[in-house]
């Protein structure tokens, strides 16, 4: 942190700065130049808010000039992290597409689904059972009867699960289901006390940023789950909120490369919820790719038109299956496989 002193300030001033740095363990560096005295504080600065020097005489503004983030950051760990989800790697050379229904609704649905996800190529099956719906009265989700259709329709075909968590009071039943990936969708972002339960857990979380975070804002969540002892964290970015109203939302490509570079661990992108329309996923699946995204979360339903929520931006299985041939090209042309 940097603490700059205004034009007149005293001795004195600049000696309680020194002495408010000294009592919560850091050293100060002192800068007297022309025209101002800045203060620069040397150690652990994470203790530190702006707020502990902004109020005393004769200081100006305070700011943090090291990132709030620690664990997530590509600087405590440069290399890239692969995440290990009940033996499928995400975060490595090879790209994972994550796909299935945006909805549990019925066994044989659910055991379509998974037939057709495996039958694509995917290695691993989305599918919420808990649904955080805009409307109280549009349907919410099977619940835990939702959990285990996903649980048995994927056994067959031994594809770890994706699924949602909204409620912290269903982690156990989570457990028990055997959930291979815990989902925070993009309204719970910053639920801070959710993020700290699945910090307990040793289970892979994907992160989905919320509609209107900022990438800080979306690392500092991600710190909240990593400051309890979980570092299974892969972020996704899965469209955020801006002026335009023709798509859902606006699929942050730039935020791609930004993110590889300032954390370590795997980034994937929702085109789904991105675009809101099928038509729309394929080129956002592939600028996703070729952006750099370690995996997709795609939605895809055995009939499209009957699916109970989303229903115009899922996938046909045709449909899914075309894209990860095309995506396939993309991953070799960037030295990856898919
Ligand atoms: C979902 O993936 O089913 C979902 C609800 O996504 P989001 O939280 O991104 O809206
Ligand atoms: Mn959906």
């Amino acid at each position: 942190m940097i603490i700059v002193m205004s034009r007149d300030v005293t001795e004195e001033q600049i000696g309680v700065v020194v002495k408010k740095l000294q009592d919560a363990g850091l050293d100060a560096n002192i800068s007297r130049g022309v025209e101002r005295t800045v203060i620069g504080a040397i150690g652990d600065e994470r203790k530190l808010t702006e707020e502990m020097f902004t109020p005393l005489p004769g200081v100006e503004s305070a700011m943090h000039i090291v990132k709030q983030y620690k664990i997530v950051s590509r600087e405590s760990h440069p290399q890239n992290t692969v995440i290990d989800i009940s033996g499928i790697p995400l975060g490595g050379n090879q790209i994972q597409i994550i796909a299935g229904p945006c909805s549990v609704e019925t066994q044989q649905q659910m055991d379509l689904s998974a037939q057709y996800v495996s039958e694509a190529g995917c290695r691993l099956m989305r599918g919420g059972a808990f649904k955080p719906r805009t409307s109280p009265y549009t349907f919410q989700g099977k619940g835990v009867e939702g959990l285990d259709m996903f649980r048995q329709a994927a056994k067959k075909f031994k594809l770890p699960i994706v699924t949602e968590l909204m409620d912290v009071r269903m982690l156990d039943t989570f457990l028990e289901n055997d959930v291979d990936v815990i989902q925070i969708g993009t309204r719970n972002m910053q639920n801070f006390d959710l993020l700290k339960e699945v910090g307990r857990i040793n289970k892979p979380v994907i992160l989905k940023r919320g509609m209107s975070a900022t990438i800080s804002e979306w690392l500092m969540a991600a710190e909240y789950i990593a400051a309890g002892g979980n570092h299974n964290i892969i972020f996704c970015e899965r469209g955020i909120r801006t002026f335009e109203t023709y798509y859902r939302n606006v699929l942050d490509v730039t935020a791609i490369p930004v993110m590889k570079k300032e954390t370590h661990l795997p980034v994937i992108v929702d085109p789904s919820h991105a675009g809101g329309k099928a038509w729309m996923v394929a080129a956002l699946s592939q600028a996703a790719i070729a952006a750099g995204a370690d995996g997709l979360l795609v939605e895809m339903h055995p009939n499209p038109s009957e699916a109970w929520c989303d229903a115009d931006q899922a996938l046909t299985p045709q449909e899914l299956k075309k894209l990860m041939g095309v995506l396939t090209g993309i991953a070799a042309a960037i030295g990856r496989t898919l």
